[in-house]
């Protein structure tokens, strides 16, 4: 069911609300950077992406061709949240840090879906071979 969720990176600085439906699934991947930060994302519209607070404590990291906004808080270093532009997505979207929902319950994360992508060969459509790692 699809329920507005609000998340905050650690200190608190940045806060936002995201309209999503944990049931329909989440994804992990194993790319240079979402490996690291073991970064747990469920992509939303920015339709469905609000910031509430926090737009100075963001500071915004970008690699490769650039073209995703990796964001993380100034001072507490969580990264709540990331952006990006993809046509086939619809446009301007949020990949959502799921560990960051301040309200979704310990039961609705540990029963969402998770798709597993092979970031780091650039198949974003299938699972890599090794995924308990991630
Ligand atoms: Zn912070």
């Amino acid at each position: 069911m699809e329920k507005t969720y609000h998340g905050s990176c650690h200190c608190g600085a940045v806060r936002f609300s995201a309209d999503l439906d944990l049931s329909e699934g989440t994804s992990r991947c194993n790319c240079s950077v979402c490996a690291k930060a073991r970064f747990w994302k469920s992509v939303v519209p920015a339709k469905e992406f609000q910031l509430l607070a926090g737009e100075d404590s963001l500071n915004e990291y970008r690699f490769g061709s650039g073209s995703i906004a990796h964001l993380f808080c100034r001072t507490c270093g969580v990264k709540p949240f990331g952006r990006g532009h993809l046509e086939e997505l619809g446009g301007t979207f949020y990949a959502i840090n799921v560990a960051c929902l301040d309200d979704a319950a310990p039961e609705e994360l540990a029963s969402a879906p998770v798709t597993f992508e092979d970031g780091r060969n650039d198949a974003w459509d299938r699972a890599p071979k090794e995924t308990g790692y991630l």
